[in-house]
């Protein structure tokens, strides 16, 4: 059962850092933890809430000491570990971060688990020697969180980028995010007998899985990379192996959770470096935390834009 309840301190789990949470986000993942659906919390009691941004009250590590500002973005929280939908968390030093300067508390959570994934996928297709300059570079789930950050990221690196949606209406947030190029997400999921079609993207950033990643293998150019992120349209993958082997397509999988921590430094470091925070605020909005359950359920309708951030002091 999900229920709003007053917990004593002292049922904290264990940790080496208490954090007085100050803001928590809204990812795909926490509409399904927060609508009672399976696939994210495996124990119970569970505290959901997949990321969360505060000021250390306490620290038993030398990492940080109290008054330090810090973000901790999904590491096992909402799954095996209490999570940021409460006023206090304890964990360990090795999950959390400090906040970059020159970030507030609210955008970090505007960045969250989403636009974290969004930049890993970035860098792991820079590692597979994509550049701007090049072919398009696709994006699914465009109007959602890793989406909208996707978006944001490549075209402020100078990529030309192409929104795949399925609310072409949004013309002027997808503009503003930086590209005008948008496709109708039905295209792209469109059944097709041929094991490829004509060459387009040079790389692509999918967040939703099943038909469409099928769609997008299909017209990759030849020695393109695809990050495969989630699954909003569907887990189950069915696609011939002739991009692999005609065309030298890489399938990159990205994994948000288990980062280092000093992987995870270095990610918020290019996130700071690649990605405005003015361009970022247009993809917020701030809602209050008793709000939750209600947007979890519309995250998982594909109803939501961009990114949540949930302000527990509201
Ligand atoms: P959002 O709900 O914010 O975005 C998902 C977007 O996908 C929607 O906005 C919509 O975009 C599109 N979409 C939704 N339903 C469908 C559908 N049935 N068919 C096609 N497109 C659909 O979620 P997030 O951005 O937070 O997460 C996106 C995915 O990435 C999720 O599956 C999530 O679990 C996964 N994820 C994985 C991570 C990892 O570590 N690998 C980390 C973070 C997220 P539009 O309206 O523009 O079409």
């Amino acid at each position: 059962m999900i229920a709003f309840q007053d917990v004593e301190r002292a049922a904290l789990p264990p940790g080496e850092v208490l954090v007085r949470v100050a803001y928590s986000s809204l990812n795909y993942k926490d509409g399904l933890a927060v609508t009672g659906k399976p696939g994210v919390i495996r124990k119970y009691p569970m505290v959901p809430g997949v990321d969360f941004s505060g000021v250390v009250e306490e620290s038993s590590s030398e990492a940080f000491t109290p008054g330090d500002e810090v973000v901790v973005t999904g590491c096992g929280t909402s799954e095996t570990m209490w999570g940021g939908y409460a006023e206090l968390a304890r964990l360990n030093a090795e999950f959390i971060v400090p906040l970059p300067k020159g970030m507030t508390l609210a955008q970090s959570m505007g960045i969250g688990t989403a636009g974290f994934t969004a930049m890993q996928a970035v860098m792991a297709l820079e590692d597979q020697g994509v550049k701007p300059g090049g072919r398009e570079v696709l994006v699914t789930g465009a109007a959602g969180g890793v989406g909208s950050v996707a978006i944001a990221i490549l075209s402020r690196r100078g990529y030309k980028v192409v929104a795949s949606t399925g609310r072409t209406g949004l013309h002027d947030y997808f503009k503003e995010l930086g590209t005008t190029e948008l496709i109708d997400r039905a295209t792209l999921s469109a059944p097709s007998k041929r094991p490829l079609e004509a060459e387009r993207w040079g790389a692509a950033i999918d967040s939703v899985g099943g038909d469409t990643l099928a769609g997008i293998l299909r017209t990759m150019a030849a020695g393109g990379s695809v990050a495969s992120c989630g699954l909003a349209g569907g887990a189950a993958l069915s696609t011939t192996v002739f991009p692999f082997i005609l065309r030298g397509v890489n399938l990159l999988g990205i994994n948000s959770v288990n980062v280092s921590n000093a992987r995870r430094r270095e990610i918020w470091a290019r996130i700071m470096r690649d990605l405005p925070m003015s361009l970022l605020d247009k993809t917020i909005t701030v809602a209050p935390f008793d709000k939750v359950i209600a947007l979890g359920e519309q995250i998982l309708a594909g109803k939501t834009r961009g990114r949540i951030v949930i302000n527990l002091n509201m």
